[in-house]
């Protein structure tokens, strides 16, 4: 690639298709626009039709310079709006995908796209395809690990468990039996505290082959071909885990928090501002209801894009919350309950419990968490803790409570409460009494004074994580992202 002198450096960013690694590349994507890149962002067909389902065709015209295409998933078609399966959606990637990303790419550098030739790609650390694609054209590909780095030496860790005879598991039993309680103290780059049952739950199986843990295996060990891998945390907070990767891959850029950094890179008033990549329209009632509430009143409740749970595990939390007394703003998505035919917000609530916390409660089926998590009102959030999630939550200084569901929020979990002080867990069987007793000690109890400290003393780092993540997106656009313009 040889692009003509002036000509703007095209950088193409795919994100896993899933909202939790969708959000963080689209900033990572406005960032780069911002720093004079020609953009062109991929979204797969299913994803684009929701987008455009949920917010209109203007969501995805794209702006000067920002330019949405799309690649198809390889699963049948659908126009269904729920998060797809996570192992027929990893499997068919692995399997499907490298193709229809090279004839995009074919297609962009064609003489009719009316872009400037590609010269590097920006792709989630999940479709590490994306690496040999770049190299097939000659330019640099950075994997975004959207992730923890604790999370990422959890997956890493997963070989030298195998290699003991720890997984995969003998046989279901030990998930029950107390075999899942046992201490880890030796894996490299994690913590003393780390325990089997807070690696990432891809381990929970008695398969070798099984697909989550074969895929995650692969992706992981597949960032060291990348040019550099690039992830949304701060040294201060996951130092050890850094280090370790930092052993197997040199080329580590720390770009956290990536919502402050695009917030600072983005300039008041930019159009780019206004492109949502939500794949669910936010429900405008939560920000004008939480500027009516007292500061530090209300438990913030959200499992993300991709839990699910029994109507049963729903009821408890349902009246956990009830029976705290507390304020509330819960986010229920549609497709929260497992193979619900609920049909919108709140339709798979237990019967009563609308009427009994009317006047306290709010519920919801999605919302602007950034804002929420911002929001003065806020003074806990229960959550499944998903990475993006609990970055949003330390940059709001808010104190946690944890029930994490799958993938490496096992292990985000394990460090919120065991390494950073901000959390507490609520444990794998939801019972009410738990989840009403957790809310009142993160409310009103000794252990809720202290979250509540170390959440504001982690907000201060993340603002002072700010300088160093600039200087590290400046090294990545400048040492790997642009070496292959005119090179
Ligand atoms: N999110 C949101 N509104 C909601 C729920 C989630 O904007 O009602 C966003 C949230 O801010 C985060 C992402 O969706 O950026 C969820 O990512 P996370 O890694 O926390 O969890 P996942 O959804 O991948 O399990």
């Amino acid at each position: 690639m040889d692009p003509a002198a002036g000509e703007k450096p095209h950088a193409v960013c795919l994100p896993f298709p899933a909202q939790g690694h969708i959000t963080p590349m689209m900033k990572l994507a406005k960032v780069l626009r911002c720093r004079g890149f020609h953009v062109t962002f991929v979204s797969t067909e299913y994803n684009h039709r929701r987008l455009i389902r949920s917010r209109g065709p203007s969501a995805a015209a794209g702006l000067p310079g920002f330019v949405f295409a799309t690649i198809p998933d390889g699963l049948p078609s659908s126009d269904a709006d729920v998060t797809q399966d996570p192992p027929s959606l990893c499997y068919s990637i692995m399997t499907t995908c490298l193709p229809h990303f090279k004839n995009l790419l074919a297609g962009l550098n064609g003489s009719t796209s009316g872009a400037p030739p590609v010269t590097c790609i920006v792709a989630d650390g999940l479709m590490s395809f994306a690496v040999d694609a770049a190299r097939e054209l000659g330019v640099p590909c950075a994997l975004f690990w959207t992730a923890s780095a604790c999370g990422y030496m959890g997956y890493r860790n997963f070989r030298p468990l195998i290699d003991r005879g720890i997984i995969p598991l003998k046989d279901e039993e030990q998930l029950t039996n107390g075999f899942m309680d046992m201490a880890v103290d030796w894996a490299p780059g994690l913590s003393k505290h780390m325990r089997l049952k807070d690696f990432p739950s891809f381990l929970r199986t008695t398969d070798r082959d099984d697909t989550l843990l074969t895929f995650q295996l692969h992706q992981v060990e597949r960032a060291e071909a990348a040019d550099a891998v690039i992830i949304n945390t701060m040294d201060q907070l996951e130092q050890p885990a850094l280090d370790a990767m930092r052993a197997i891959i040199p080329a580590i850029y720390t770009i956290g928090p990536l919502n402050s950094l695009a917030d600072q890179t983005i300039p008041r008033g930019d159009p780019l501002r206004t492109v949502s990549s939500s794949l669910w329209k936010e429900d405008d009632v939560c920000l004008p209801w939480l500027d009516g509430k007292r500061a530090r009143s209300v438990v913030y409740v959200n499992f993300g894009s991709v839990t699910v749970m029994s109507s049963h595990e729903l009821a408890e939390f349902a009246w956990g919350l009830a029976n705290s007394g507390q304020e509330f703003l819960w986010i229920v998505r549609p497709d929260v309950v497992r193979s619900s035919e609920a049909a919108g917000a709140g339709a798979a609530l237990p019967p009563g419990f609308l009427q009994a916390t009317r006047d306290r409660g709010l519920v919801a089926s999605w919302c602007d968490q950034e804002a929420v998590l911002r929001h003065d009102a806020v003074c806990a959030f229960l959550t499944h803790s998903g990475w993006n999630s609990t970055v949003e939550a330390l940059c709001g200084g808010v104190p946690m409570l944890c029930w994490p569901f799958f993938a490496e929020q096992q292990t985000n979990c394990r460090y919120k409460c065991a390494e950073w002080g901000v959390a507490m867990e609520i444990g794998d069987n939801v019972r009410r009494e738990v989840v009403e007793g957790r809310i009142k000690e993160a409310v009103g109890g000794d252990k809720g004074r202290e979250m509540r400290k170390r959440a504001a003393e982690w907000r201060e780092v993340a603002v002072r994580s700010m300088a160093r993540s600039l200087t590290n997106l400046d090294s990545l656009i400048h040492g790997v992202l642009l070496s292959g313009k005119n090179s």
